[in-house]
C-alpha cells in the first residue's frame, strides 16, 4: 500500500530544511522500497501570500486525505501585523484542530556527541531519552467558561475552566502507554491531584488504564516535583504524559535540557495514528535563505513518522543510526558547532545523512 505523505514546507527556513528531509524520504524510498507518495502544498505566510489564508481549502483536504503531513514551520515578522485570524500560526492551529491532533508526542534527545551543548552538566544529560506526551486539544487552554468580566466593586477577574472528561484521559493515557510499549516500558504521570480535582480524576485514569498494560510501570508525580526532577536528575525518566497546559512547559524544559533546538523533532497524533510530524523549532527568520539552518530536527521528523504513523520501525532507526554516524564524523551546523568539528550547511548536512543512510546498507 502506498502512503500519501502532505509536504507542508511553510515560511522561512521550512522550505530548506524540508528539502532535506524530502531527500531522505527519497532515499527510502528508491533505495528501501519504502512505498509513498509526497503531495506538496502551502501552508502559514507563504499561502497566505498566494491565496489571502494561512489554511486555504485545497492544503486542508490534502491534509485530511494524507496519512500523515510533515511540516517545517510557518511565520516571520512580514505577517505579524496582520489580524490574529490570517496570522501564519492559524495555519497551525487549525490543521491541529481539523485533524484532531490530541497527541502531542515531544521527545527530549541528547546525542552523546552533544553533550556539551547543554547548560547542564554532561553527565547528568549525556544519553538522555524522555518522551513528553501531551495532552492537545483540551484542558484549561480550551475549557469553557473563559474570559473576564468586571465584578460588582468595579475590579476587573480573569478566569479560565481545567476541565478533562475520563474519555479524554482515556485516549491520552492509551496513546503513552502504546509509545511506552516501543521503549523502555515506563509510564510516569504528571499531575496535581494534590490541589486540583480535575488531574485527581486524571490519577484515577491513567491506574485504571495501566491494568491492560502489565508489563509497563506507572508511576505518579506532582507537576511542581517533575519540574525539578527533569533538571535534577532527568535520566530516571522514559514516557512521561501529562495535561496540555503542565505539558507545554514541561516538554519545553526538557526541551532545553538538550540546549540545541535544531535538534528536536515532535509529532502530533490523532486517534487513527495519523499524524502531523515537524520540529519543535520556528522559522528562524533570522537565518532564513542563507543556507545554514540544521535540517536534523525535520529529518527526526521523518523518523517519527516512520515509527508511529507508518509503523516502519527499521526504517526510523536508520534515520536516527545515520544522524549518530554524522555527528560522530564531527559534522556541525552552526547552531550546534564547537571548536574541533566540522562546520557545514543545511544542504551538505542534508547530503551527509542520505550518504550516512545508503552505506548502511540498501
Ligand atoms: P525560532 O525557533 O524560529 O528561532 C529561535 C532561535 O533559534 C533563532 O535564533 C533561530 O535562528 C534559531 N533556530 C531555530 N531553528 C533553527 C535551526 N533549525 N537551525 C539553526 N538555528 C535555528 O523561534 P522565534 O525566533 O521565536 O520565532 C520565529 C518565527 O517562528 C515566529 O514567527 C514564530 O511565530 C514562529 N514559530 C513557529 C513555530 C512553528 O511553526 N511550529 C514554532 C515556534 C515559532
Amino acid at each position: 500500500m502506498t502512503n500519501k505523505i502532505a509536504v507542508l514546507a511553510g515560511d522561512g527556513i521550512g522550505p530548506e530544511i524540508v528539502a532535506q528531509a524530502v531527500k531522505v524520504l527519497g532515499v527510502l524510498r528508491d533505495e528501501f522500497g519504502l512505498q509513498i507518495e509526497l503531495e506538496e502544498a502551502p501552508v502559514g505566510g507563504r499561502a497566505y501570500d498566494v491565496s489571502g489564508q494561512p489554511l486555504p481549502e485545497p492544503t486542508l483536504r490534502l491534509a485530511k486525505e494524507a496519512d500523515a503531513v510533515l511540516l517545517g514551520a510557518v511565520g516571520g515578522p512580514q505577517w505579524e501585523a496582520l489580524d490574529i485570524s490570517l496570522r501564519p500560526e492559524k495555519g497551525l492551529l487549525g490543521l491541529r484542530a481539523e485533524l484532531e491532533l490530541f497527541s502531542n508526542l515531544r521527545p527530549a534527545i541528547l546525542y552523546e556527541q552533544l553533550a556539551d551543548a547543554s547548560t547542564l552538566k554532561a553527565d547528568v544529560v549525556a544519553g538522555l531519552d524522555i518522551m513528553i506526551v501531551r495532552e492537545l486539544t483540551g484542558g484549561i487552554y480550551f475549557g469553557q467558561p473563559r474570559g473576564v468580566r468586571t465584578l460588582a466593586n468595579g475590579e476587573r477577574q480573569g478566569f479560565n475552566t481545567l476541565v478533562y472528561s475520563e474519555s479524554e484521559i482515556e485516549r491520552i493515557g492509551r496513546s503513552a502507554f502504546e509509545i511506552a510499549m516501543k521503549r523502555d516500558k515506563r509510564v510516569c504521570s504528571v499531575d496535581k491531584a494534590n490541589v486540583l480535582e480535575c488531574t485527581e480524576l486524571w490519577r484515577e485514569v491513567m491506574e485504571r488504564i495501566a491494568v491492560d498494560y502489565p508489563q509497563v510501570v506507572l508511576s505518579h508525580m506532582y507537576v511542581d516535583n517533575a519540574a525539578m526532577q527533569l533538571v535534577r536528575a532527568p535520566k530516571q525518566f522514559d514516557v512521561m504524559v501529562t495535561t496540555n497546559m503542565f505539558g507545554d512547559i514541561l516538554s519545553d524544559c526538557a526541551a532545553m535540557l538538550t540546549g540545541s533546538i535544531g535538534m528536536l523533532p515532535s509529532a502530533s497524533l490523532a486517534a487513527d495514528a495519523k499524524g502531523m510530524y515537524e520540529p519543535i523549532h520556528g522559522s528562524a527568520p533570522d537565518i532564513a535563505g542563507k543556507g545554514i539552518a540544521n535540517p536534523l530536527a525535520t529529518i527526526l521528523s521523518v523518523a517519527m513518522l516512520l515509527r508511529y504513523t507508518l509503523d516502519e520501525q527499521d526504517l526510523a532507526s536508520r534515520i536516527e543510526r545515520a544522524v549518530s554516524a554524522v555527528l560522530d564524523q564531527g559534522l556541525r551546523t552552526a547552531d550546534i558547532y564547537t571548536d574541533g568539528m566540522k562546520k557545514i550547511g543545511t544542504e551538505d548536512m542534508g547530503e551527509a545523512v542520505v550518504a550516512s543512510l545508503i552505506s548502511d546498507g540498501g
